[in-house]
């Protein structure tokens, strides 16, 4: 089998060859003439019944050629038979949600916290009408029930880099499929099929386009799964664009380099961030005890290019001192992210949830990307310094409570 970078550059681009071009074609067809309405009816079918190719697309809706070559080469980077992309991450968790449950009967969600913002909004507001109930990773097997559907787990953990042993997970569900959200790995660094994840779902808004310029999402799993996904897709609507298709795709051949690039930066920041006197705690799973299950080696290749720290000041402070990294949400972009997740990403997760599983209010995430790294290192570095942060009382008052928010201090 071919390495991991010969994947990403040559994956899902196998007919390429054979159009005699260069560049994956971007195919903006919104329907497809079909003079034959008999063969054009059985490839409807076909699609309705989740097939992944028929004789013709019929529709954009039913399928589309450049999102599926990001769709083979995704499932190739995480070794499972099949992917189906999705509009958004989003749109894509929603799929999962509603092909695990209300296709198969059930109405019962069990995830372990801390999620994705979104991902715990969605869950919690029961708008796909199922109940969730939170249980720590080692205590889903307590918390599953017949009408469980679906075993939802993200690791590393977005905001604070948790990582949780996937194949105990997978013990703990039993017979219930688990998705894992892979979009802080990346399949560079970590596959959780191979761990017995059923669903691997990646915003790849993220790493996987890479560059803050394309927003989409796709699930990694077996064909029977990825059938059901294209089902949902189908009579959803949440297909992805062509051009978000096309990339993604083209954002998975630098996938490797990226990683690995923004990664060595992301140890040294980690390691420095951890000495400095602004800092409280630093989570990076290269740090000394942030892996006690020893999972790095094991299921995670490497430590991944975002952090978080605790800062001794008002966080929202720090961020403002900032002149080189861009404040904002969204991560895994080829320039380095910060973000107060407290205020922006977790602030629909109630505060005291988001306490309970490890958010503070005084968190900062970090997306380390590819700049110089004594470049991001000098701009975290003087922002953490500014003598009016460390004088700033009023902050250290409120953070005995809970600070309080308001549109003002984002
Ligand atoms: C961003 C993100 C999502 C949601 O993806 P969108 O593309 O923004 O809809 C889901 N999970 C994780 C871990 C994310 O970082």
């Amino acid at each position: 089998m071919a390495g991991m970078r010969t994947t990403a550059v040559h994956g899902g681009r196998e007919d390429l060859g054979a159009l005699g071009v260069h560049a994956a074609p971007i195919d903006l067809s919104t329907t497809y003439p079909i003079p034959d309405q008999a063969a054009g009816g059985e490839a409807l079918q076909s699609f309705a019944d989740g097939a992944a190719e028929a004789a013709s697309p019929v529709y954009a809706r039913l399928h589309n050629p450049t999102v599926a070559r990001f769709e083979r080469a995704l499932a190739r980077l995480e070794g499972t038979e099949q992917a189906v992309a999705f509009g958004s991450g989003m749109a894509a968790v929603t799929a999962v949600v509603q092909a695990a449950t209300v296709l198969r009967g059930k109405s019962h969600v069990v995830a372990v916290r801390p999620l994705y913002g979104g991902t715990d909004h969605l869950l919690s507001s029961g708008l796909l009408g199922v109940r969730t109930t939170y249980a720590t990773a080692d205590r889903v097997a307590d918390a599953i029930t017949p009408d469980t559907g679906l075993v939802v787990l993200e690791t590393p953990a977005n905001p604070n880099l948790d990582l949780a042993d996937i194949a105990a997970v997978v013990a703990g569900a039993g017979t219930v499929p688990v998705m894992v959200d892979n979009t802080f790995a990346t399949p560079v660094l970590q596959n959780p099929a191979a761990h017995g994840a059923a669903y691997v779902l990646h915003s790849g808004t993220k790493y996987l386009g890479g560059h803050g310029d394309v927003l989409g999402g796709v699930v990694a799993c077996d064909a029977e799964r990825a059938g059901a996904l294209r089902q949902v897709r189908i009579v959803t609507g949440a297909v992805l664009h062509p051009l978000g298709g096309y990339l993604m795709h083209r954002g998975l051949a630098t996938l490797p380099l990226r990683v690995e690039a923004a990664q060595r930066s992301a140890v040294e920041i980690a390691r420095r961030l951890a000495e400095h006197p602004a800092v409280g705690a630093v989570r990076h799973p290269s740090l000394p005890g942030a892996d006690p299950a020893g999972l790095l080696g094991r299921q995670l290749r490497g430590p991944g290019a975002v952090l978080a720290f605790t800062t001794r000041e008002n966080p929202t402070d720090v961020v403002r001192g900032l002149g080189l990294i861009t404040p904002a949400v969204s991560l895994g972009s080829v320039d380095t992210l910060i973000e107060h997740p407290a205020g922006l990403t977790h602030r629909l997760v109630p505060s005291a949830d988001r306490n309970a599983c490890g958010v503070p209010e005084n968190l900062l995430r970090l997306s380390v990307g590819l700049e110089d790294v004594e470049d991001i290192w000098e701009d975290l570095d003087k922002a953490l310094s500014r003598e009016w942060n460390s004088c700033d009382l009023d902050y250290v008052k409120a953070s005995s409570s809970d600070f309080p928010l308001s549109v003002h201090n984002l």
